[in-house]
This record gives C-alpha cells, structure tokens and sequence, in this order.
C-alpha cells in the first residue's frame, strides 16, 4: 500500500509495525482490556520532524491518527477502532529532556519522557516536578498533557493544566505550532495551550511542553487516620488547614471496602488498625524548611482531631518505608479492582463540601437498585474528585458491566443534581463520550464540536473519541 511504503521512507521500515507481521497487542488493547482495535500501523516517529512529516502524510491519505504514550489511560482513549484503517502514533521515541533552567523554574521535555524519569530530573536539580499518579512509571509527559491528569497533589499544586507553561504541537495537517515559552505571565490574546490540554489527542499531536517546577519539599510526613463517615474526614481536612494552611498537599479518602479489596488481592498490604473504621484518610504534610516544626504541627492538628472526635485513630508513619507502604496500598486500589473483576467506575466530581452530601444520597439509592452492591469508593476528597466504583453484588449473575447505564443514571445524575463533573480525571476516550450530551449544555457541545471542526476540518485526529458521532 502506497501510505505504508512512503511511511517507512519517512520514519524507516523498523519504525512501521504492522499487524501482519508483528504482535501489536500492547498498543491495540486499553489498559483496562475493555477495547481491541486493529490498526493499519503502528508509527513511531523519533522526533518532531518526524512527527510533522507523518501526520502530513495522514492528512494527504486521508489516514485517521490515535496518538498513544504510555497506554495507561482509563478510558480507551488511546486504542484503534477495528476498522483496519487508523494508525497508532507512538510518542515513546520522543524522549528527549531538552532544557532545564533551574532558575526560571522550568524543564522543557518531549511528549514521550516517562513520568517518574521527569519527577527523578527534578529532583537531580534539587527542584520538585509535582504531578504524581499510581501509573508515573510507564505514563508519558505527552499523554498527562493529553489527559490533564491530576493526581494526589492536586490539592496544593493543580491539574497538569496547572503544571504547564508552554507546549509544541504538531497540528492534524502537519504544521508544527510552537508555544514553548517558559512564561508565567502572558497575556497576547486566546491562550492556545489550553484548547490541547485535556483534548486526549483529538485536536493535535503533543510533542514537547515546559513544565514549570518548584521548589524541593524537605520534610515530608504521611498519617493515616482512621474516620467514622466522609464528613468527618471533611471536618479533618479543616484542622489540617488550619494549623499547616498550604503544607497540606494530600488528602485521600478511602472506605474500607477498598482497604479490603488491596490486602486480598495485593499481596504484603499491611493490616492497619485494630478495630476497622468505615472510613480511612491518608493525609501528606511537606515543606521546604524544618523537619521538626513541621512534624510538630502536624501532631498538634492531629491530637486536636482525636480529642475533638473528629478523628477515631491514627497511625502517623516513622519512616520513608512505612510511608511507601501506606502509598502503595492507595496506589494499588486500581489493581486491586482489576484482579477483583469488572467494576462500573465513576471519575466524579463535585464541590469539595457537597462530597458527605453526596455519598450518602447515593449508597442507599444503589443498595435499593442492587442489593448487596458493593461500592468501591476512595480518591481526592481535598479535591472533590472521588473515583466513585461499584462492583457487583457477590451473587451476582451475568455481566455486571451490562448493568453499566442504570448504575450510571443513579450516580451521574446525583454528580449533575450537584452541580459536579462526570469525569474528572481520566477524560472521556471512548468510554464516556456518550455521556457527553447527557450532562453538558447544547451550546457547550456545539462550541466543543466547531473548535474541533477548526482544528482538524478532515476528522483525523483521534476520530471517535471525546466527541459522541
Ligand atoms: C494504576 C493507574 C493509576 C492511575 N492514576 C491516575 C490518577 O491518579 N490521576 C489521573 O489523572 N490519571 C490516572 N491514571 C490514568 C492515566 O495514567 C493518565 O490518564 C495518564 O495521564 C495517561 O498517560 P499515558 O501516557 O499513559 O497516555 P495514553 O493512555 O497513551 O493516552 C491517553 C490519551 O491521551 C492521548 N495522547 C497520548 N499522548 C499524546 C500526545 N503526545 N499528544 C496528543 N494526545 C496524546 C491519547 O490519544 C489518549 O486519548 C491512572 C492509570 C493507572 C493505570
């Protein structure tokens, strides 16, 4: 076929897999092995010439483009349909680290540096890069971008949105649009970052971005509390703030079912406290200065807590070790689900103190709907964001994910009722888009659908995601 012949002139022939000749599984299948797609190819470009000759060529064919990093998104957003006819554009290759200016606060690096290798740069410069999600080390700069991922830092440094200065795109006809400014203060009309941020591939190919860093927390300190119910840990939170204000930079609500889930199917998840409380919180302290002020502060707000009721127990870690090990009970919830079966998931938001609100309208409308519904409730509740999951009733028979729009009408439209968001960490991909027209404004879909239609006139661009047909 002509478009394959004249790809591998332009990226060489290793550089063009296709899926007669090689095993393509790793980049057709979606992290939660929901979709398979087909590609024509799979492409890997090695660097922004590369990426703009390509996508040129895409264009000149008439050859739709699914841009892939890391392939750890939720929502399919990055798998081919099976239709045979769209390539995988893999950004991996693009893994250069083009600057770090340590004084202007910055590093510029391309689409396809590894999370965790980012965060370790940063670090080598004594500086702090804080984005941080259970998948850093296999996730890419670009598909974070791409997603605007967030993450249990939030709280104190934002989105990812938050987190870039300046991007390099290489636009749906080939053009390549440079933004790479390392500028805290621009204001030259439309800011044309953000329309890519968060677009998951639809609208351009990220191919570079300057990531804005801070300065390297010294102390650093991690308590898990036990809580009778969300409000209370709403209430906890409160404490915090008030005697840490900003040095509070995680706050992780988790309800025992999860905590169950991860020490059975998790092997080494420590037991935690004697009696198990409904609720549990991991709550991050850091700062810049002194290790003790901080630590004592942090014991202060939080015997404050147990005295007032506001707390039932609380474990504050003693060593790095510990901490990594609470870490990675909360970072294991997503895996823990996996092993347990398929489970209806939700990437709600809604505004930080509607969350007890919310929960308890919801749990009981899903027990009536499904008894014996297991729910699978734990994320930022600093950020209002809680990955809302509901797994099946343990007698469960027949496919639960069929079940997939009733238990969606009960919790999204409680999402909506409080003025919240249907996802908001993990985009829409395939997986969510039909609820698109549900929850947003007509005029928001039709504004969304002519900045699409401006961009990328011939629909190549990641066709059949975000955007419902
Ligand atoms: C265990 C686990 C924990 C997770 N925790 C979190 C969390 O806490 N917070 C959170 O937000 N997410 C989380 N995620 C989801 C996922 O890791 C993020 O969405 C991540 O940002 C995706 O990056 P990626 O490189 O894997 O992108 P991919 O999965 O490859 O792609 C995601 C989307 O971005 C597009 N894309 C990728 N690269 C580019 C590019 N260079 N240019 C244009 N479009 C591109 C793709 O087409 C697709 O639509 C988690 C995932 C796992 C597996």
């Amino acid at each position: 076929m002509r478009f394959l012949e004249e790809a591998r002139a332009l990226l060489g022939a290793a550089h063009v897999l296709t899926p007669d000749a090689e095993d393509l599984s790793a980049y057709t299948e979606d992290w939660r092995r929901r979709y398979q797609g087909r590609p024509l190819a799979v492409l890997r470009p090695a660097d922004t010439a590369q990426v703009s000759a390509v996508v040129a060529l895409c264009a000149q064919h008439g050859v739709a483009i699914v841009p892939q990093g890391g392939n750890s998104g939720m929502c399919a957003g990055a798998t081919p349909d099976g239709s045979g006819k769209q390539v995988v554009l893999l950004l991996s290759r693009l893994n250069r680290v083009r600057a770090v200016d340590a004084l202007n606060n910055t590093m510029t690096v391309e689409a396809g540096c590894v999370l965790a290798k980012v965060q370790e740069l940063a670090a080598e410069h004594e500086r702090f890069f804080p984005l941080s999600i259970g998948s850093e080390g296999s996730c890419q700069i670009g598909g974070n971008i791409a997603t605007n991922a967030g993450g249990i830092q939030v709280l104190r440094y934002g989105n990812m949105r938050d987190q870039v200065l300046g991007l390099e795109v290489v636009l749906p006809d080939g053009q390549v649009l440079n933004l790479l400014k390392g500028l805290r203060k621009d204001n030259t009309g439309y800011d044309l970052k953000h329309l890519f941020i968060g677009a998951e591939g639809t609208l351009g190919i990220i191919t570079a971005a300057v990531l804005k860093l801070y300065p390297a927390p010294r102390a650093r300190t991690l308590a898990l509390v036990a809580v009778e119910s969300p409000q209370r840990a709403l209430e906890l939170l409160a404490v915090l703030r008030s005697h840490l204000a900003d040095r509070v930079t995680a706050f992780e609500i988790m309800g025992d079912a999860v905590v169950a889930m991860v020490q059975k199917h998790i092997p080494g998840t420590p037991a935690l406290f004697d009696k198990r409380p409904p609720w549990y919180v991991l709550a991050q302290v850091s700062d810049s200065s002194g290790a003790e002020a901080l630590q004592t502060a942090f014991e202060e707000a939080l015997g404050q807590a147990l005295e007032s009721g506001v707390a039932q127990d609380v474990i504050i870690t003693s060593s790095v070790a510990q901490a990594n090990e609470l870490w990675a009970m909360r970072d294991n919830a997503s895996a823990a689900q996996q092993r347990d079966g398929h489970n209806i998931k939700h990437d709600m938001a809604v505004p930080v103190s509607s969350v007890p609100a919310f929960i308890d309208e919801v749990l009981p409308q899903l027990e009536i709907a499904y008894p014996g519904v297991r729910p699978v409730v734990f994320g930022h509740l600093g950020d209002g964001n809680l990955h809302f999951n509901v797994a099946r009733p343990a007698d469960w028979v027949g496919d639960w994910l069929d079940q997939s729009d009733a238990v969606n009408a009960i919790v999204l439209d409680a999402v909506a009722r409080y003025n919240g968001s249907f996802s908001a960490e993990h985009g829409l991909g395939m997986l969510k888009k039909h609820e698109l027209p549900l929850y947003k404004t007509p005029l928001e879909l039709d504004l969304m659908r002519r900045i699409k239609a401006a961009l990328d006139p011939q629909g190549l661009m990641n066709p059949g995601k975000v955007l419902p047909d």
